[in-house]
């Protein structure tokens, strides 16, 4: 059985073609400046060779057409007819309350999602332009959505709702979403495997931390509680992105900056979070380099970025009573050995003891916790593609 996953942005589209026997990869890709001058295709083969072919991509509809096109080139392409795809899996970032799990797409489906663009402007309105021209690409094919809110429908509604007027929340759905849901998904399950056990007896924290990063207390399995709200930017201290500040600050800005709306907005997503404090970059590689040469502000924006990360951690550890297992991904977490130990360094009153020579580690499933440590640490590299291909398949069946 082989499946396609397919994740659209606004000019962007990844994709991957996975081999659900084996769970193995046999081909992605990365669709850029759709509509823009300049689109380019990159497709990498199950070897790793990359073919890279710039080619006019007038809307998304074209850039599926690449896409199909690629993977089935005579020389370099993983199939040799399209037939071969049982279904296609849609990333799709907002379901508002209406799903909990993943879905088989008809057309209430995609009614249910244009009625969540009002919640989700920036991402739905690309993922739904993707599924239709899926549909109208490969007719017949089953597709399936796959949400990044879907994890944390199982939140109590304490978690979920703001303390605001409570007409807010039933007239415009203002309420804790959360996001990175298949990602949490994903780590918790592994790391269940890892450790041997059972998800139904344990509690994990998962901590996303990329460009954009989020954590989820994991319960037996279930979110109880996650850090990004309404939109991506509560929560963490991102790469450009402030998550929890004074909500006052957003009228002062207005009225002592002549900020508009739109503009607070802006500076809030675009212009904040380690990128903000540094001000020299919001890739923490970046940011690493310049606090080793003693620059002051790059230092405290990974100050403000671990304490908040940590902050979190133990919040969530109350919430649910205790920790077994604390789980590190994306490109930050799987990768950044200092961040990792600097988030726990403290935690030691609460179980948490790094060892640092596991820790040492990139982009590997590893346990990184000392033998002795009450709560395990493991790094876990993400894999939403896979969550999203296996989701397809169970529906699929
Ligand atoms: P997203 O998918 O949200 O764009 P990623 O999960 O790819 O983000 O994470 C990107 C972030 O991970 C960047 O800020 C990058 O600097 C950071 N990162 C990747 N590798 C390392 C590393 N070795 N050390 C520190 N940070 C790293």
């Amino acid at each position: 059985m082989k499946i396609l996953v397919i994740n659209c942005g606004s000019s962007s589209l990844k994709y991957q073609l996975l081999n659900m026997e084996s769970e193995t990869l046999m081909a992605s890709g990365l669709v850029e400046r759709i509509g823009i001058d300049g689109s380019v295709i990159t497709h990498k083969t199950e070897a790793g060779e990359k073919i890279v072919k710039e080619v006019a991509m007038a809307d998304h509809k074209e850039a599926l057409n690449q896409v199909l096109a690629a993977l089935t080139d005579e020389n370099t392409g993983a199939v040799k007819a399209l037939s071969e795809i049982s279904a296609v899996g849609h990333r799709v970032v907002h379901a508002g309350e209406k799903y909990s799990a993943s879905v088989l797409i008809d057309d209430d489906v995609i009614a249910a999602l244009e009625e969540c663009v009002p919640l989700a402007p920036l991402h739905n309105p690309p993922n739904l332009i993707g599924i239709r021209a899926m549909i109208e690409l490969l007719p017949g094919t089953p597709n399936v959505a796959v949400f990044d809110t879907a994890f944390h429908q199982t939140m109590p509604k304490e978690a979920f709702i703001y303390a605001l007027p409570y007409e807010y929340y039933e007239k415009h759905g203002i309420r804790r979403y959360g996001f990175h849901g298949t990602s949490h998904r994903y780590v918790s399950e592994r790391a269940a495997a890892m450790l041997g056990k059972d998800i139904k007896d344990l509690k994990i924290i998962s901590c996303h931390l990329g460009n954009g990063a989020s954590l989820a207390a994991i319960d037996g399995g279930k979110c109880v509680d996650t850090s990004m709200g309404f939109t991506p930017l509560e929560g963490l201290v991102m790469g450009t992105r402030c998550g929890i500040i004074d909500p006052a600050i957003v009228t002062f800005l207005m009225e002592n900056e002549g900020l508009t709306a739109k503009e607070v907005d802006n500076v809030m997503n675009k212009q904040s979070g380690v990128l903000g404090v540094s001000g020299v970059s919001s890739d923490f590689r970046d940011i690493d380099r310049a606090a080793a040469v003693g620059n002051e502000r790059a230092q405290l924006a990974l100050d403000v970025f671990r304490r908040r990360v940590k902050k979190y951690i133990a919040a969530y550890t109350a919430v649910m009573g205790g920790v077994d297992a604390i789980l590190f991904t994306a490109g930050l977490g799987e990768n950044s050995i200092t961040d990792r130990a600097e988030i726990v360094k403290g935690l030691e009153f609460m179980g948490v003891k790094m060892d640092d020579a596991k820790n040492d580690v990139r982009g590997k499933e590893v346990i990184v916790s000392a033998d002795d440590s009450k709560v395990k640490l493991l790094v876990i590299p993400t894999n939403e593609e896979l969550m999203i291909a296996k989701d397809t398949l169970e529906i699929l069946q």
